[in-house]
């Protein structure tokens, strides 16, 4: 008879217990709609100071355990060039109540990335257009410049917080390529994943809350001066 099946409940400690056992440090952001956003038309302030013209502001970061599993590719059917094809599922630990835009950083997961700047360049609203467009770099690996000048990184060049407070801005210690002239960096960043358009389902079970479940997608952040 439909209905009278008892229902297989969830063991919360046996749950917690396999997250912290096959899961894997991750940096978790909170994310929500920066106030700089107009409600008209959804334009966002380039040299906003809560967000840094990113039109969402991420706050409350913590180290937590998450369970990934099912690694996919998809090619993406909006905004190409900003997420990628790779999609994982996500499973976190009953205390951890995940939403839509949030921004997750594991540890492990490195990417090596070459980016092309123009010493001196600056943005149209102003500021400094020698910014990675990773905002969780590890280590700078190789700066040239054209004419076969390598920098040093920790020596010649080194990275400095944006005032959104990623550790990305280019900052010269020596004088560096000459004003203008193109260098290329090649570096070492941690992967961004975030929830997109996958609201996250929270299971409570007779007021108990179980698990939260949600699909992550890894980002290629846009460049804000592009
Ligand atoms: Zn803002």
């Amino acid at each position: 008879m439909v209905g009278s099946v008892a229902p297989k409940h969830f063991n919360v400690p046996k749950h917690r217990r396999f997250v912290e056992d096959h899961g894997i440090t991750t940096t978790w952001y909170k994310a929500i709609v920066c106030p700089c956003r107009s409600r008209k038309d959804g334009s966002i302030d380039p040299d906003c100071n809560l967000c840094g013209g990113e039109g969402v502001h991420y706050y409350d970061p913590q180290d937590i355990i998450a369970l990934y599993t099912s690694l996919s590719f998809e090619k993406p059917l909006s905004m190409p060039g900003f997420v990628d094809e790779v999609l994982i599922n996500c499973t976190f630990k009953d205390e951890h109540e995940v939403a839509d835009g949030d921004r997750f950083v594991p540890l492990h997961e490195i990417i090596v990335e070459n980016e092309l700047f123009k010493r001196g360049d600056t943005k149209p609203g102003g500021g400094t257009a020698e910014r990675l467009v990773y905002r969780y770099p590890v280590a700078l690996q190789k700066v040239i410049d054209v004419n076969e000048n390598e920098y040093i990184p920790g020596t010649d060049v080194e990275l400095i917080d944006d005032p959104a407070g990623y550790t990305r801005i280019i900052n010269w210690i020596t004088a560096g390529p000459a004003n203008g002239a193109r260098y290329s960096v090649r570096y070492q960043a941690r992967a961004e994943f975030y929830c997109f358009l996958t609201q996250p389902r929270i299971r409570v079970e007779g007021n108990v809350k179980q698990v939260t479940f949600t699909r992550l997608r890894r980002i290629t952040p846009l460049r804000s001066d592009s």
